[in-house]
């Protein structure tokens, strides 16, 4: 069974794409076959495997309006995962997707016919909550949500979870609210602990396990374009393999590993 994982949250920064893409290349190295999936018109995450939104000739734009079909627009990545990128031209599917009936449903119409090639796929979703996002989470079995450890995180994480729930009502009543994954984290810091057990105590939301650390390495990853985390011994890239671990032997039957923010 193919499981589709949205990872979506309509602030931007919050590490939603480095998420898509280095838990995308530790699933391939733990032997998944996996399909990333651009749902963002700025097209960082086909920039960040290693391809230029600017000479893509197809694109999920293509796919979404139906003009192809989505296996014509998947390319291959050097970190091993399959790519469904996005160009600009993402920006006007909203547009154009609003006039058409079952306008939530068009990734996942277009997506069916590929699941049986890959273990997992992956959608990293813009920083909106418009026809792009529900796209995302109609096509999803589970949503994960990377949220900041600073300040104000939760700020959005209310409105984020009201779209989930009319998500689940409307056009997914199987999708499944995995949990947050506290990203850019300072385990150093009481205030990042203090964050994270404020948020989900607040919205009675899972805190899955690891914490993603801030290192300076991702940075220049994307900078260099170089693969995400081929070669990596950093702690950030250490603590998506294990993220991957975790949601593997989920996926596999095992219960979630949660991490309790007291006991950080
Ligand atoms: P989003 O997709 O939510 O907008 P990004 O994944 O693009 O967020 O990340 C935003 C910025 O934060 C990028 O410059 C990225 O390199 C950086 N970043 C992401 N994760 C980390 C991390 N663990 N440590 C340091 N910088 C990070
Ligand atoms: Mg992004």
């Amino acid at each position: 069974m193919t499981t589709v994982l949205a990872v979506a949250n309509q602030k931007g920064g919050v590490a939603k794409t480095t998420t898509v893409a280095s838990l995308g290349a530790a699933l391939v190295a733990l032997g998944h076959k996996v399909l990333v999936v651009d749902l963002d018109p700025q097209g960082c995450l086909t920039f960040s495997l290693g391809h230029n939104p600017d000479r893509l000739d197809a694109s999920v734009h293509e796919v979404l309006t139906g003009d192809l079909v989505a296996k014509d627009a998947v390319i291959p990545t050097e970190d091993g995962v399959d790519l469904l990128p996005a160009t600009i031209d993402l920006a006007g599917a909203e547009a154009l997707l609003l006039m058409r009936p079952g306008r939530e449903f068009a990734l996942k119409r277009a997506l069916a016919p590929l699941l049986d090639e890959y273990d997992t796929v992956i959608i990293d979703c813009p920083p909106s909550l418009g026809v792009l996002t529900l796209n995302g989470l109609t096509a999803s079995q589970s949503v994960l949500v990377p949220l900041q450890c600073e300040t104000l995180a939760h700020r959005g994480v209310g409105q984020l979870l009201r779209t989930v729930g009319e998500v689940q009502q409307i056009t997914n009543p199987d999708l499944v609210l995995l949990g947050a994954l506290p990203t850019l984290y300072d385990a150093r810091t009481t205030h990042s602990r203090d964050v994270l057990s404020d948020v989900s105590d607040r919205y009675d939301l899972p805190v899955l396990s690891p914490p993603i650390p801030r290192t300076v390495r991702f940075a220049e990853a994307t900078a260099s374009g170089a693969t995400v985390l081929a070669g990596r011994k950093n702690k950030g890239a250490q603590a998506y393999r294990d993220l991957a671990d975790n949601l593997a032997k989920h996926w596999a039957g095992s219960e979630l590993i949660t991490f309790s923010a007291g006991s950080a």
